[in-house]
């Protein structure tokens, strides 16, 4: 079979013979191409080095183990000695009832063990906190405080991926009266005000500073008639008004 003269005749490769203004323009060709080549890797280059420097929570972290469970929603894990806040759910404090058995069962569930964390739409809290869900062993804990009655479900505009499971599991607490379910209800109000973008509803007139005075955009507070109301709403019980 006969080849095609162009690659039987080797004189193609042989730029000394080209003219000279020729072999100019293939040198120059040549070594744009190269500066290309160079300019697109020393881009990605640094582009990598960058994410490397501040890596987003998404790309930097997947797994951990706990090493301390501050109270029912607030855990530090070995990664960098930081702070994760459960998304999703807020657990009694310091001083409010049921804080000590919700710290209690958080531990149990993971304290020295290894979790796999998931982040929802908020990665981080206005206090630099990362944000997740936290899977250990098969469970989430998340919801498994909620069921034990040993969290509220405390939603927020970015954190709402296990809203049906969480509002799930927390209407079973309440039926089965666990946990802070288990409590006298606190005085009623005519109307409560609940803040979407904290999660969290208050007596008429609390002045507790919402997620507004932290420097996320403001939402003005709704007029909700009933606890039952903000609870299906997935808004948590306010810390400082406790209505
Ligand atoms: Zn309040």
């Amino acid at each position: 079979m006969d080849l095609p003269r162009w690659l039987t005749d080797r004189q193609w490769l042989n730029l000394s013979r080209l003219p000279r203004f020729e072999r100019r323009q293939i040198v120059i060709i040549v070594l744009f191409a190269i500066g290309l080549i160079a300019a697109g890797v020393l881009a990605n280059l640094s582009c990598r080095l960058r994410h490397a420097a501040r890596p987003s929570p998404r790309q930097a972290y997947g797994s951990a183990t706990v090493v301390r469970v501050r109270s029912g929603d607030t855990l530090r894990i070995d990664r960098n000695d930081e702070l994760l806040a459960l998304a999703g759910i807020r657990a009694p404090g310091d001083d409010e009832p049921q804080c000590d058995e919700s710290r209690r069962r958080c531990a149990e569930l993971v304290l020295n063990q290894a979790i796999t964390i998931a982040y929802d739409a908020q990665d981080r809290d206005a206090d630099g906190r990362l944000v997740a869900y936290v899977d250990c062993n098969g469970v989430c804990v998340n919801s498994r405080l909620v069921e034990d009655g040993l969290a509220w479900v405390r939603l927020t505009p970015g954190t709402q991926r296990r809203s049906a499971e969480l509002l799930a599991a927390q209407a079973r607490a309440r039926k089965a009266r666990l946990g802070v379910w288990s409590l006298p209800p606190p005085d009623v109000e005519k109307s409560y005000e609940l803040d979407p973008a904290g999660g969290l509803f208050h007596r008429t007139g609390c002045g507790a500073a919402g997620p507004a005075a932290q420097g996320a955009s403001a939402v003005p507070r709704e007029g909700v008639a009933s606890r039952d109301a903000c609870f299906e709403r997935g808004a948590a019980p306010c810390p400082l008004c406790r209505p």
